[in-house]
């Protein structure tokens, strides 16, 4: 059956004129998946019982069950954890700014990059998500929180540039005038540094930011943080995102988690800042969030300091990523793999 939330308007006026109906039908279906938000076709009161029993058969209405919240008594971030058809569990946070409200999603059902760090990585890659799997983490979150989302990051689990058709067609149904409309300014796409893939998306001149998940500062380094670095240099790394800036003026932003002793040293920020130099970019400093199958640890706050003010001497904006939900399984992957874990207990 076709998946009917992963279909454009025009795709879907199409296949509703082959169903005989009228083409004005297709824009009333897609209000209620993409605006409305309905989980049933029952719920789209405009159509009739006939059509809907029709469309029932037809297609494939996909959307999320949340099966856990949790909601950090310090700073009111909320984790979800949401079933797919499949029985797959994702995770997904709500994180509410000043500038407005900010939802994380996944792109895939775990993950196959292997950075030593994340617990995401950790079973390996089951899937990739649909296109209507990654709106619909923000569509269960912005009703369940009864407020409009206005900032989509996909940084949660999975590498979203492994993923990238389905990426594609889900940045183009997030933003697109006739659904949700978010701005393509107010999305960031981060990924773990696919060269050929960074080059594409810079092609298709969305106006998104991407983040770029740095950790080192050195072939040598970044190779013993992240496999990924075993297949693209540092240097065609950065090479890529010069180019992802040329095609789209957008700035970068480069993350960089520190963990103690590994990569937070002054020489490191040193190195660091010579890479970044000649481009516009901003780093965002993320103290390593430690997992307990691996025994990283988080960088003392002083040395986040130095590490940040040694960047700034040399002219490179930088900022300390506030760490939210700390208390509710707050890092990537952490929720799904405890829950995943006690289920294999019981
Ligand atoms: N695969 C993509 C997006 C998902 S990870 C990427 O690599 O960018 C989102 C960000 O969280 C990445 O920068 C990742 O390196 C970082 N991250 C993962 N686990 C972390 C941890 N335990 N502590 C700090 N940052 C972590």
């Amino acid at each position: 059956m076709t998946d009917i939330k992963s279909l454009r308007l025009s795709e879907l006026q199409k296949e509703i004129e082959e169903l005989g109906e009228k083409r004005f039908r297709a824009k009333q279906i897609y209000s209620w998946l993409h605006v409305k938000l309905v989980d049933d076709f029952d719920e789209m009161t405009n159509l009739s019982r006939e059509f809907r029993e029709r469309l029932k058969k037809e297609y494939e209405l996909i959307s999320l069950v949340p099966v856990q919240v949790q909601t950090s008594g310090q700073d009111g971030t909320s984790k979800f954890l949401f079933r797919l058809s499949d029985g797959s569990m994702i995770e997904s946070v709500l994180m509410k700014y000043h500038h407005g409200n900010t939802v994380c999603i996944s792109s895939q059902v775990g993950c196959r990059m292997g950075c030593r760090f994340c617990a995401s990585t950790l079973g390996g890659l089951e899937r990739g998500l649909t296109p209507s799997e990654m709106l619909d983490q923000i569509y269960q979150i912005q009703k369940w929180s009864k407020e409009r989302v206005h900032n989509v990051v996909v940084m949660g689990t999975g590498e979203p540039l492994d993923n990238y058709d389905a990426l594609l067609r889900f940045l183009e149904l997030l933003t697109c005038e006739e659904g949700l409309h978010i701005s393509q300014r107010n999305v960031t796409v981060s990924t773990c540094g696919i060269v050929p893939r960074i080059r594409q998306l810079a092609d298709e001149k969305l106006q998104i930011t991407l983040a770029l998940s740095l950790h080192a500062s050195s072939q040598e380094k970044r190779r013993k943080l992240m496999p990924v670095a075993n297949q693209y240099e540092l240097s065609e790394v950065i090479d890529a995102c010069r180019y992802y800036f040329e095609k789209t003026k957008r700035r970068i932003s480069f993350e960089y988690s520190l963990v103690g002793g590994i990569n937070d040293r002054l020489e490191d920020a040193r190195e660091l800042a010579a890479l970044l130099q000649s481009l516009n970019c901003h780093v965002n400093l993320i103290p390593v969030n430690p997992i307990k199958e691996r025994d990283y640890v988080s960088s003392g706050r002083q040395t986040v300091l130095n590490f940040k003010n040694e960047l700034e001497k040399s002219g490179i904006v930088a900022t300390i990523r506030r760490e939210m939900g700390r208390d509710i399984d707050g890092a990537c992957g952490q929720l799904r793999k405890s829950y995943m874990d006690t289920k294999k207990e019981r």
